[in-house]
This record gives structure tokens, sequence and C-alpha cells, in this order.
């Protein structure tokens, strides 16, 4: 299983999921030092990836490119948080935060995009960049007030954890993560559940998701979220992989797990639908607005897509 094992592309699958291992090494010990972080700035060294309003920064173009930018003091005098990312090739690299100017900044080298937009248009390196900036970006932007006292927080270790400035709390805070177990089932042999959401996209069919709860295990939250859903028990509980899911701040959990129940009882008010689907309906899956396959840079299609090749 490990094709490959170092430090910034720690991964066991041949091929990580899209916006995982990314290849950036994230150097935690550099985070304390203030010396060195300040070092790469001045000197002009380091690479900066812009945050407008929860957008990244890409260059136009087919395929668009992830844009990072030469860092400078000017440059970041005008950012509001900054956060030291980690290293690739050595080159320092920081998420900074723009949405404070009235329209996006830094035109010349390209457009801000949302990158739920265009995410999966770019490199895996890049993409795996751009969602790390962008979550640990509006994480600041959530965070600027202490949950425990309410007074400021302010950021600390280049922006990995966030304090409370009332001396008498002085609670840390550390980046948020929301987890959610995203489960393929199947049925032992031909056939695997699928179902949508009314606001998605017309055709949109996904693998069943949903958060994990306090108290609960993962396999816990995987077998209560496909009773609640589509009303089936569940066995053969298996891990697959994970995926940071940034928008805002998820860690997708992948599973699969079978069931020997062949009747869904699906939870209108959660989905529009659910239903079986067979190898073959998948393999002539239309992709139109009557029926498509979930979105490639998730890990609902690479669940979908190694279940169809096992
Ligand atoms: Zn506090």
């Amino acid at each position: 299983m490990h094709e490959f094992y170092r430090r910034g592309s720690l991964c066991a699958m041949k091929t990580p999921n899209f916006y995982a291992s990314g290849g950036i090494d994230r150097a935690a010990h550099l985070r304390s030092d203030e010396q060195w972080i300040k070092a790469q700035i001045d000197d002009q060294v380091a690479r900066v990836v812009p945050v407008w309003r929860s957008q990244n920064l890409v260059r136009p173009g087919d395929p668009p490119g992830g844009v990072a930018v030469d860092a400078s003091r000017g440059l970041l005098m005008g950012a509001g948080s900054v956060v030291f990312l980690g290293l690739i090739e050595e080159v320092a690299h920081f998420a900074a935060d723009f949405s404070a100017y009235d329209e996006p900044p830094l035109e010349e080298h390209g457009q801000f995009r949302d990158m739920r937009g265009v995410g999966q248009l770019l490199s895996h390196q890049e993409g795996a960049l751009l969602v790390y900036a962008r979550a640990t970006i509006q994480w600041h932007a959530r965070h600027q007030f202490c949950g425990v006292c309410g007074n400021a927080t302010i950021s600390q270790d280049s922006g990995h954890m966030r304090k409370c400035t009332n001396a008498d709390c002085a609670t840390q805070h550390f980046p948020r993560l929301d987890p959610a177990v995203i489960m393929l089932i199947h049925d032992g042999g031909d056939r695997l559940i699928l179902g949508r959401q009314k606001n998605w996209p017309p055709g949109q069919h996904s693998v069943l998701a949903g958060f994990v709860e306090p108290g609960e295990s993962l396999e816990d939250a995987v077998a209560r979220e496909i009773f609640e859903e589509v009303g089936v028990e569940i066995t053969d509980i298996h891990y697959h992989s994970s995926q940071p899911w940034p928008f805002p701040s998820s860690i997708m959990l992948g599973y699969t797990a079978r069931t020997s129940d062949t009747t869904l009882n699906v939870a209108r008010d959660e989905l529009e639908d659910a239903r079986w689907f067979t190898r073959d309906e998948l393999l002539n899956s239309p992709e139109n607005d009557s029926f498509r396959l979930p979105r490639r840079d998730s890990i609902s299609r690479r669940l979908i897509d190694d279940w169809m090749n096992a």
C-alpha cells in the first residue's frame, strides 16, 4: 500500500485524493521562529498565496493555474491575517487575507475565483495549496473573538493558533475541522446507493454523507447517517481514505459498507431522492441534467470510481 511516504506527501494511496498530499512541507518547527519568519519576508524570498473573501487568485486560461506571488513586506502590509503554510522546494509560502480591499486586488497576477468552481481544473499540487490557504484564512476570519470570554483573540505561531487577549482567560484556539463521514453503500454485488439533495445542480448524485456528532465513533456515524437517510442497516464497514474539504472547514472520512436490506426508506426532509444504481447504469451515465456523477475532485467520485474498478 505505501507507495510513497515522505514529509509533505504522506500518502498510502497510489493517487491521493484531490486537495490532499499536495507536497508542501508544513515545517511546524519554524512556526514559532519569529526571526526566521521575518527574514523570509524581508529578503523577499517567500511567496504569498492570496485570498480575497474566500476566493483564491488563479491565472486565467485553460486550464487555469493557481497563483503564488512573490512576497514583500509592502505587499503583506496590506493584508489582514497572514499564515505560514510551509515550504515548497525550500521556499516559504504564506497565505494572506486581502478581504479588506473593496475590489479584488493583485489583478496584474490573475483573478480571484471560488475553488468550488475552478478547483478541479487546477493541478493536484495547486489545488491542495490553494484550499489549504483558503481554509486557514477563513478560520482566522471566523475566530476573531474568544468563544470562552468574548474578548478579542490574536494570531500566534505564524497563524496556526489564536490566543485570547484577556490575561485572565488566555485560552488558546486551534484551527477548527468539522469531521464528516461519506460512505459508499453497496449490496455486495452489482449495486450501490446514490442520492441527491434538492439544492444540488440538476442531475447531480452522490454517495451519502453526514457530520460526525459528539460521542460517536466514525463507524457509529456511518451507521447512524445511513439509517437516518435511507433506513437500511449496514455491515462490513471499511475505511477507504480521507479528503480535506474546506468549504468551509470539513474533513471528509470515506468509508464503504454493505447492506442486505433492499428497500430504501428515504428521508425526504434531507434528500430529494435516493435509490439503487447498477454498475451498468453508472458506466452509461448520461452526464446531463437527468443524471450526473459527482464532480471529479470529490472523494464521492473517488469512492464510486474505485468501486466501479474493483
Ligand atoms: Zn477568552
